[in-house]
């Protein structure tokens, strides 16, 4: 089933309000193994409205159109319609009954701009909107099915789920030939896109009916599969299959899946090893923490964190000796290491992590240039870990890897001590 979705509204094309309400109705539609095939945005201009409506009725088994229907002089979307249906506008009774009604309850007389509201094009299906005064209207041109909401988004998605998506999933259900759909996000961290696609790309070739596809969101790149099959029940077992050899081929890199995220899958693993964590950050400002700290139950393994920045304060809070940062300097691996193990000992915890490093643009020395960021994690009765990172890009995005590249020690480390047996 085709399905196209056009948006009305000056607002949308001007940078005033972000489209909010396709996101919302294509991942309904997803779940129902429905993928839109097009989302059209479109300004308040009659023709481009009303050639936007045939277009897309000629393309597509169903559109839904959001916007236009207020009481406004820029809401014509009603007037497009029956335009682009060829058939005059005629005035719903049960409507203008109901806007009257609407009015009385105020207090107010009904104004003619709120009437025109209970103007639609002839031979439409008329819905009450529940939460709001214009109604859903329902047009058939050709064999296309058009369905007609308010924009404001409470309004759309209130008759989105109880109208819109009923006749949808009715309408997949009288299709033969439907197509099925599985559907999982993989998330890993620590490997950059171009490795991930070399090494899944050899999979897609043994899952034929899964389609492999990336994401980037720093500092995570994602792997999307999506299973199609003539049933839910093949289009799951193609999916597990899938993403069985994702997983194996990716091993730890895959941290996670859908939902989940970074800080809250380390922050689980932290609690059921029922461990303590300090921080000493210098470059990162407290990043790792606030990640950390942005997870509800935190508090439990969650015990301080010091930003250290200036070279003084990395020798008062994370016990860093001055003639370790004057011979090595802030930025290198025995400061990180001694940042970590400082850390760890004044917060008496299970974990110290430090993180040192040149955030750029300016501050890089040809040993150290711009990029250059050292990690640590002191671990009680064990010995401390460290690396060093040549980071790219603009300063936030070198501050944002970074602390991503000390969690990970954390995180690769916790891995390899719930494994040893
Ligand atoms: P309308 O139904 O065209 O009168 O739209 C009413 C209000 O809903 C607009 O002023 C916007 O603030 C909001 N709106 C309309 N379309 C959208 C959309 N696609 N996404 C988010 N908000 C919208
Ligand atoms: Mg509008």
């Amino acid at each position: 089933m085709r399905v196209e979705l056009l948006c009305t509204g000056d607002e949308l094309v001007t940078g005033l309000t972000p489209d909010t309400n396709s996101p919302f109705l294509e991942a309904r539609l997803f779940a129902l193994g429905i993928k839109v095939e097009r989302v059209v945005l479109v300004g308040d201009v009659r023709e481009d409205i009303t050639r936007g409506l045939e277009e897309a009725a000629a393309r597509a088994d169903v559109v839904i159109v959001s916007g236009g229907l207020g009481p406004t002089a820029d809401d014509f979307t009603a007037e497009c319609a029956a335009a682009a249906a060829r058939v005059p506008l005629v005035e719903d009774a049960a409507t203008r009954e109901a806007l009257a009604e609407r009015a009385r309850k105020r207090g107010r007389e009904l104004t003619p701009n709120v009437a025109r509201m209970a103007l639609v094009p002839q031979g439409a299906e008329v819905v009450p909107n529940p939460v709001g005064a214009a109604p859903l209207f329902i047009v058939r041109l050709g064999d296309c099915q058009l369905f007609f909401l308010p924009g404001v988004p409470r309004e759309y998605r209130a008759l989105v789920d109880g109208e819109v998506l009923p006749r949808v999933r009715a309408e997949l259900e009288r299709r033969p030939g439907r197509v099925w759909r599985a559907f999982r996000l993989l998330r890993t961290v620590g490997l950059p896109e171009s490795v991930l696609d070399a090494r899944v790309a050899p999979l897609a070739v043994a899952h034929p009916r899964v389609v492999f596809g990336f994401r980037t969101h720093a500092p995570e790149n994602q792997l999307k599969l999506m299973a199609e099959a003539p049933s839910q029940a093949e289009a799951d077992a193609a999916l597990a299959a899938a993403e069985a050899a994702a997983r194996a081929e990716l091993g730890p890199a895959v941290y996670g899946a859908d939902e989940d995220t970074y800080a809250a899958v380390l922050a689980r693993r932290l609690t059921d090893a029922g461990a303590t964590l300090a921080l000493a950050e210098s470059c990162t400002g407290g990043l790792v923490a606030s990640q950390l700290a942005a997870i509800p139950g935190a508090s439990a393994f969650l015990v301080g964190s010091a930003v250290v920045y200036a070279e003084r304060m990395k020798t008062a809070w994370a016990h860093v000796s001055p003639e370790l940062l004057a011979r090595h300097g802030a930025v290198s691996r025995p400061v990180a290491v001694a940042m970590a193990e400082g850390i760890r000992a004044a917060c008496a915890t299970t974990y110290g992590l430090s993180v040192t490093g040149v955030a750029g643009p300016t501050g890089g020395t040809p040993e150290e240039p711009v990029g250059s960021v050292y990690c640590a994690l002191a671990v009680e009765g064990g010995p401390t870990r460290s690396e060093r990172f040549s980071l790219s890009g603009d300063r936030e995005l070198i501050r944002l890897f970074a602390a991503s590249h000390a969690l990970e020690l954390l995180r690769e480390h916790l891995l390899s001590s719930a494994s040893r047996p």
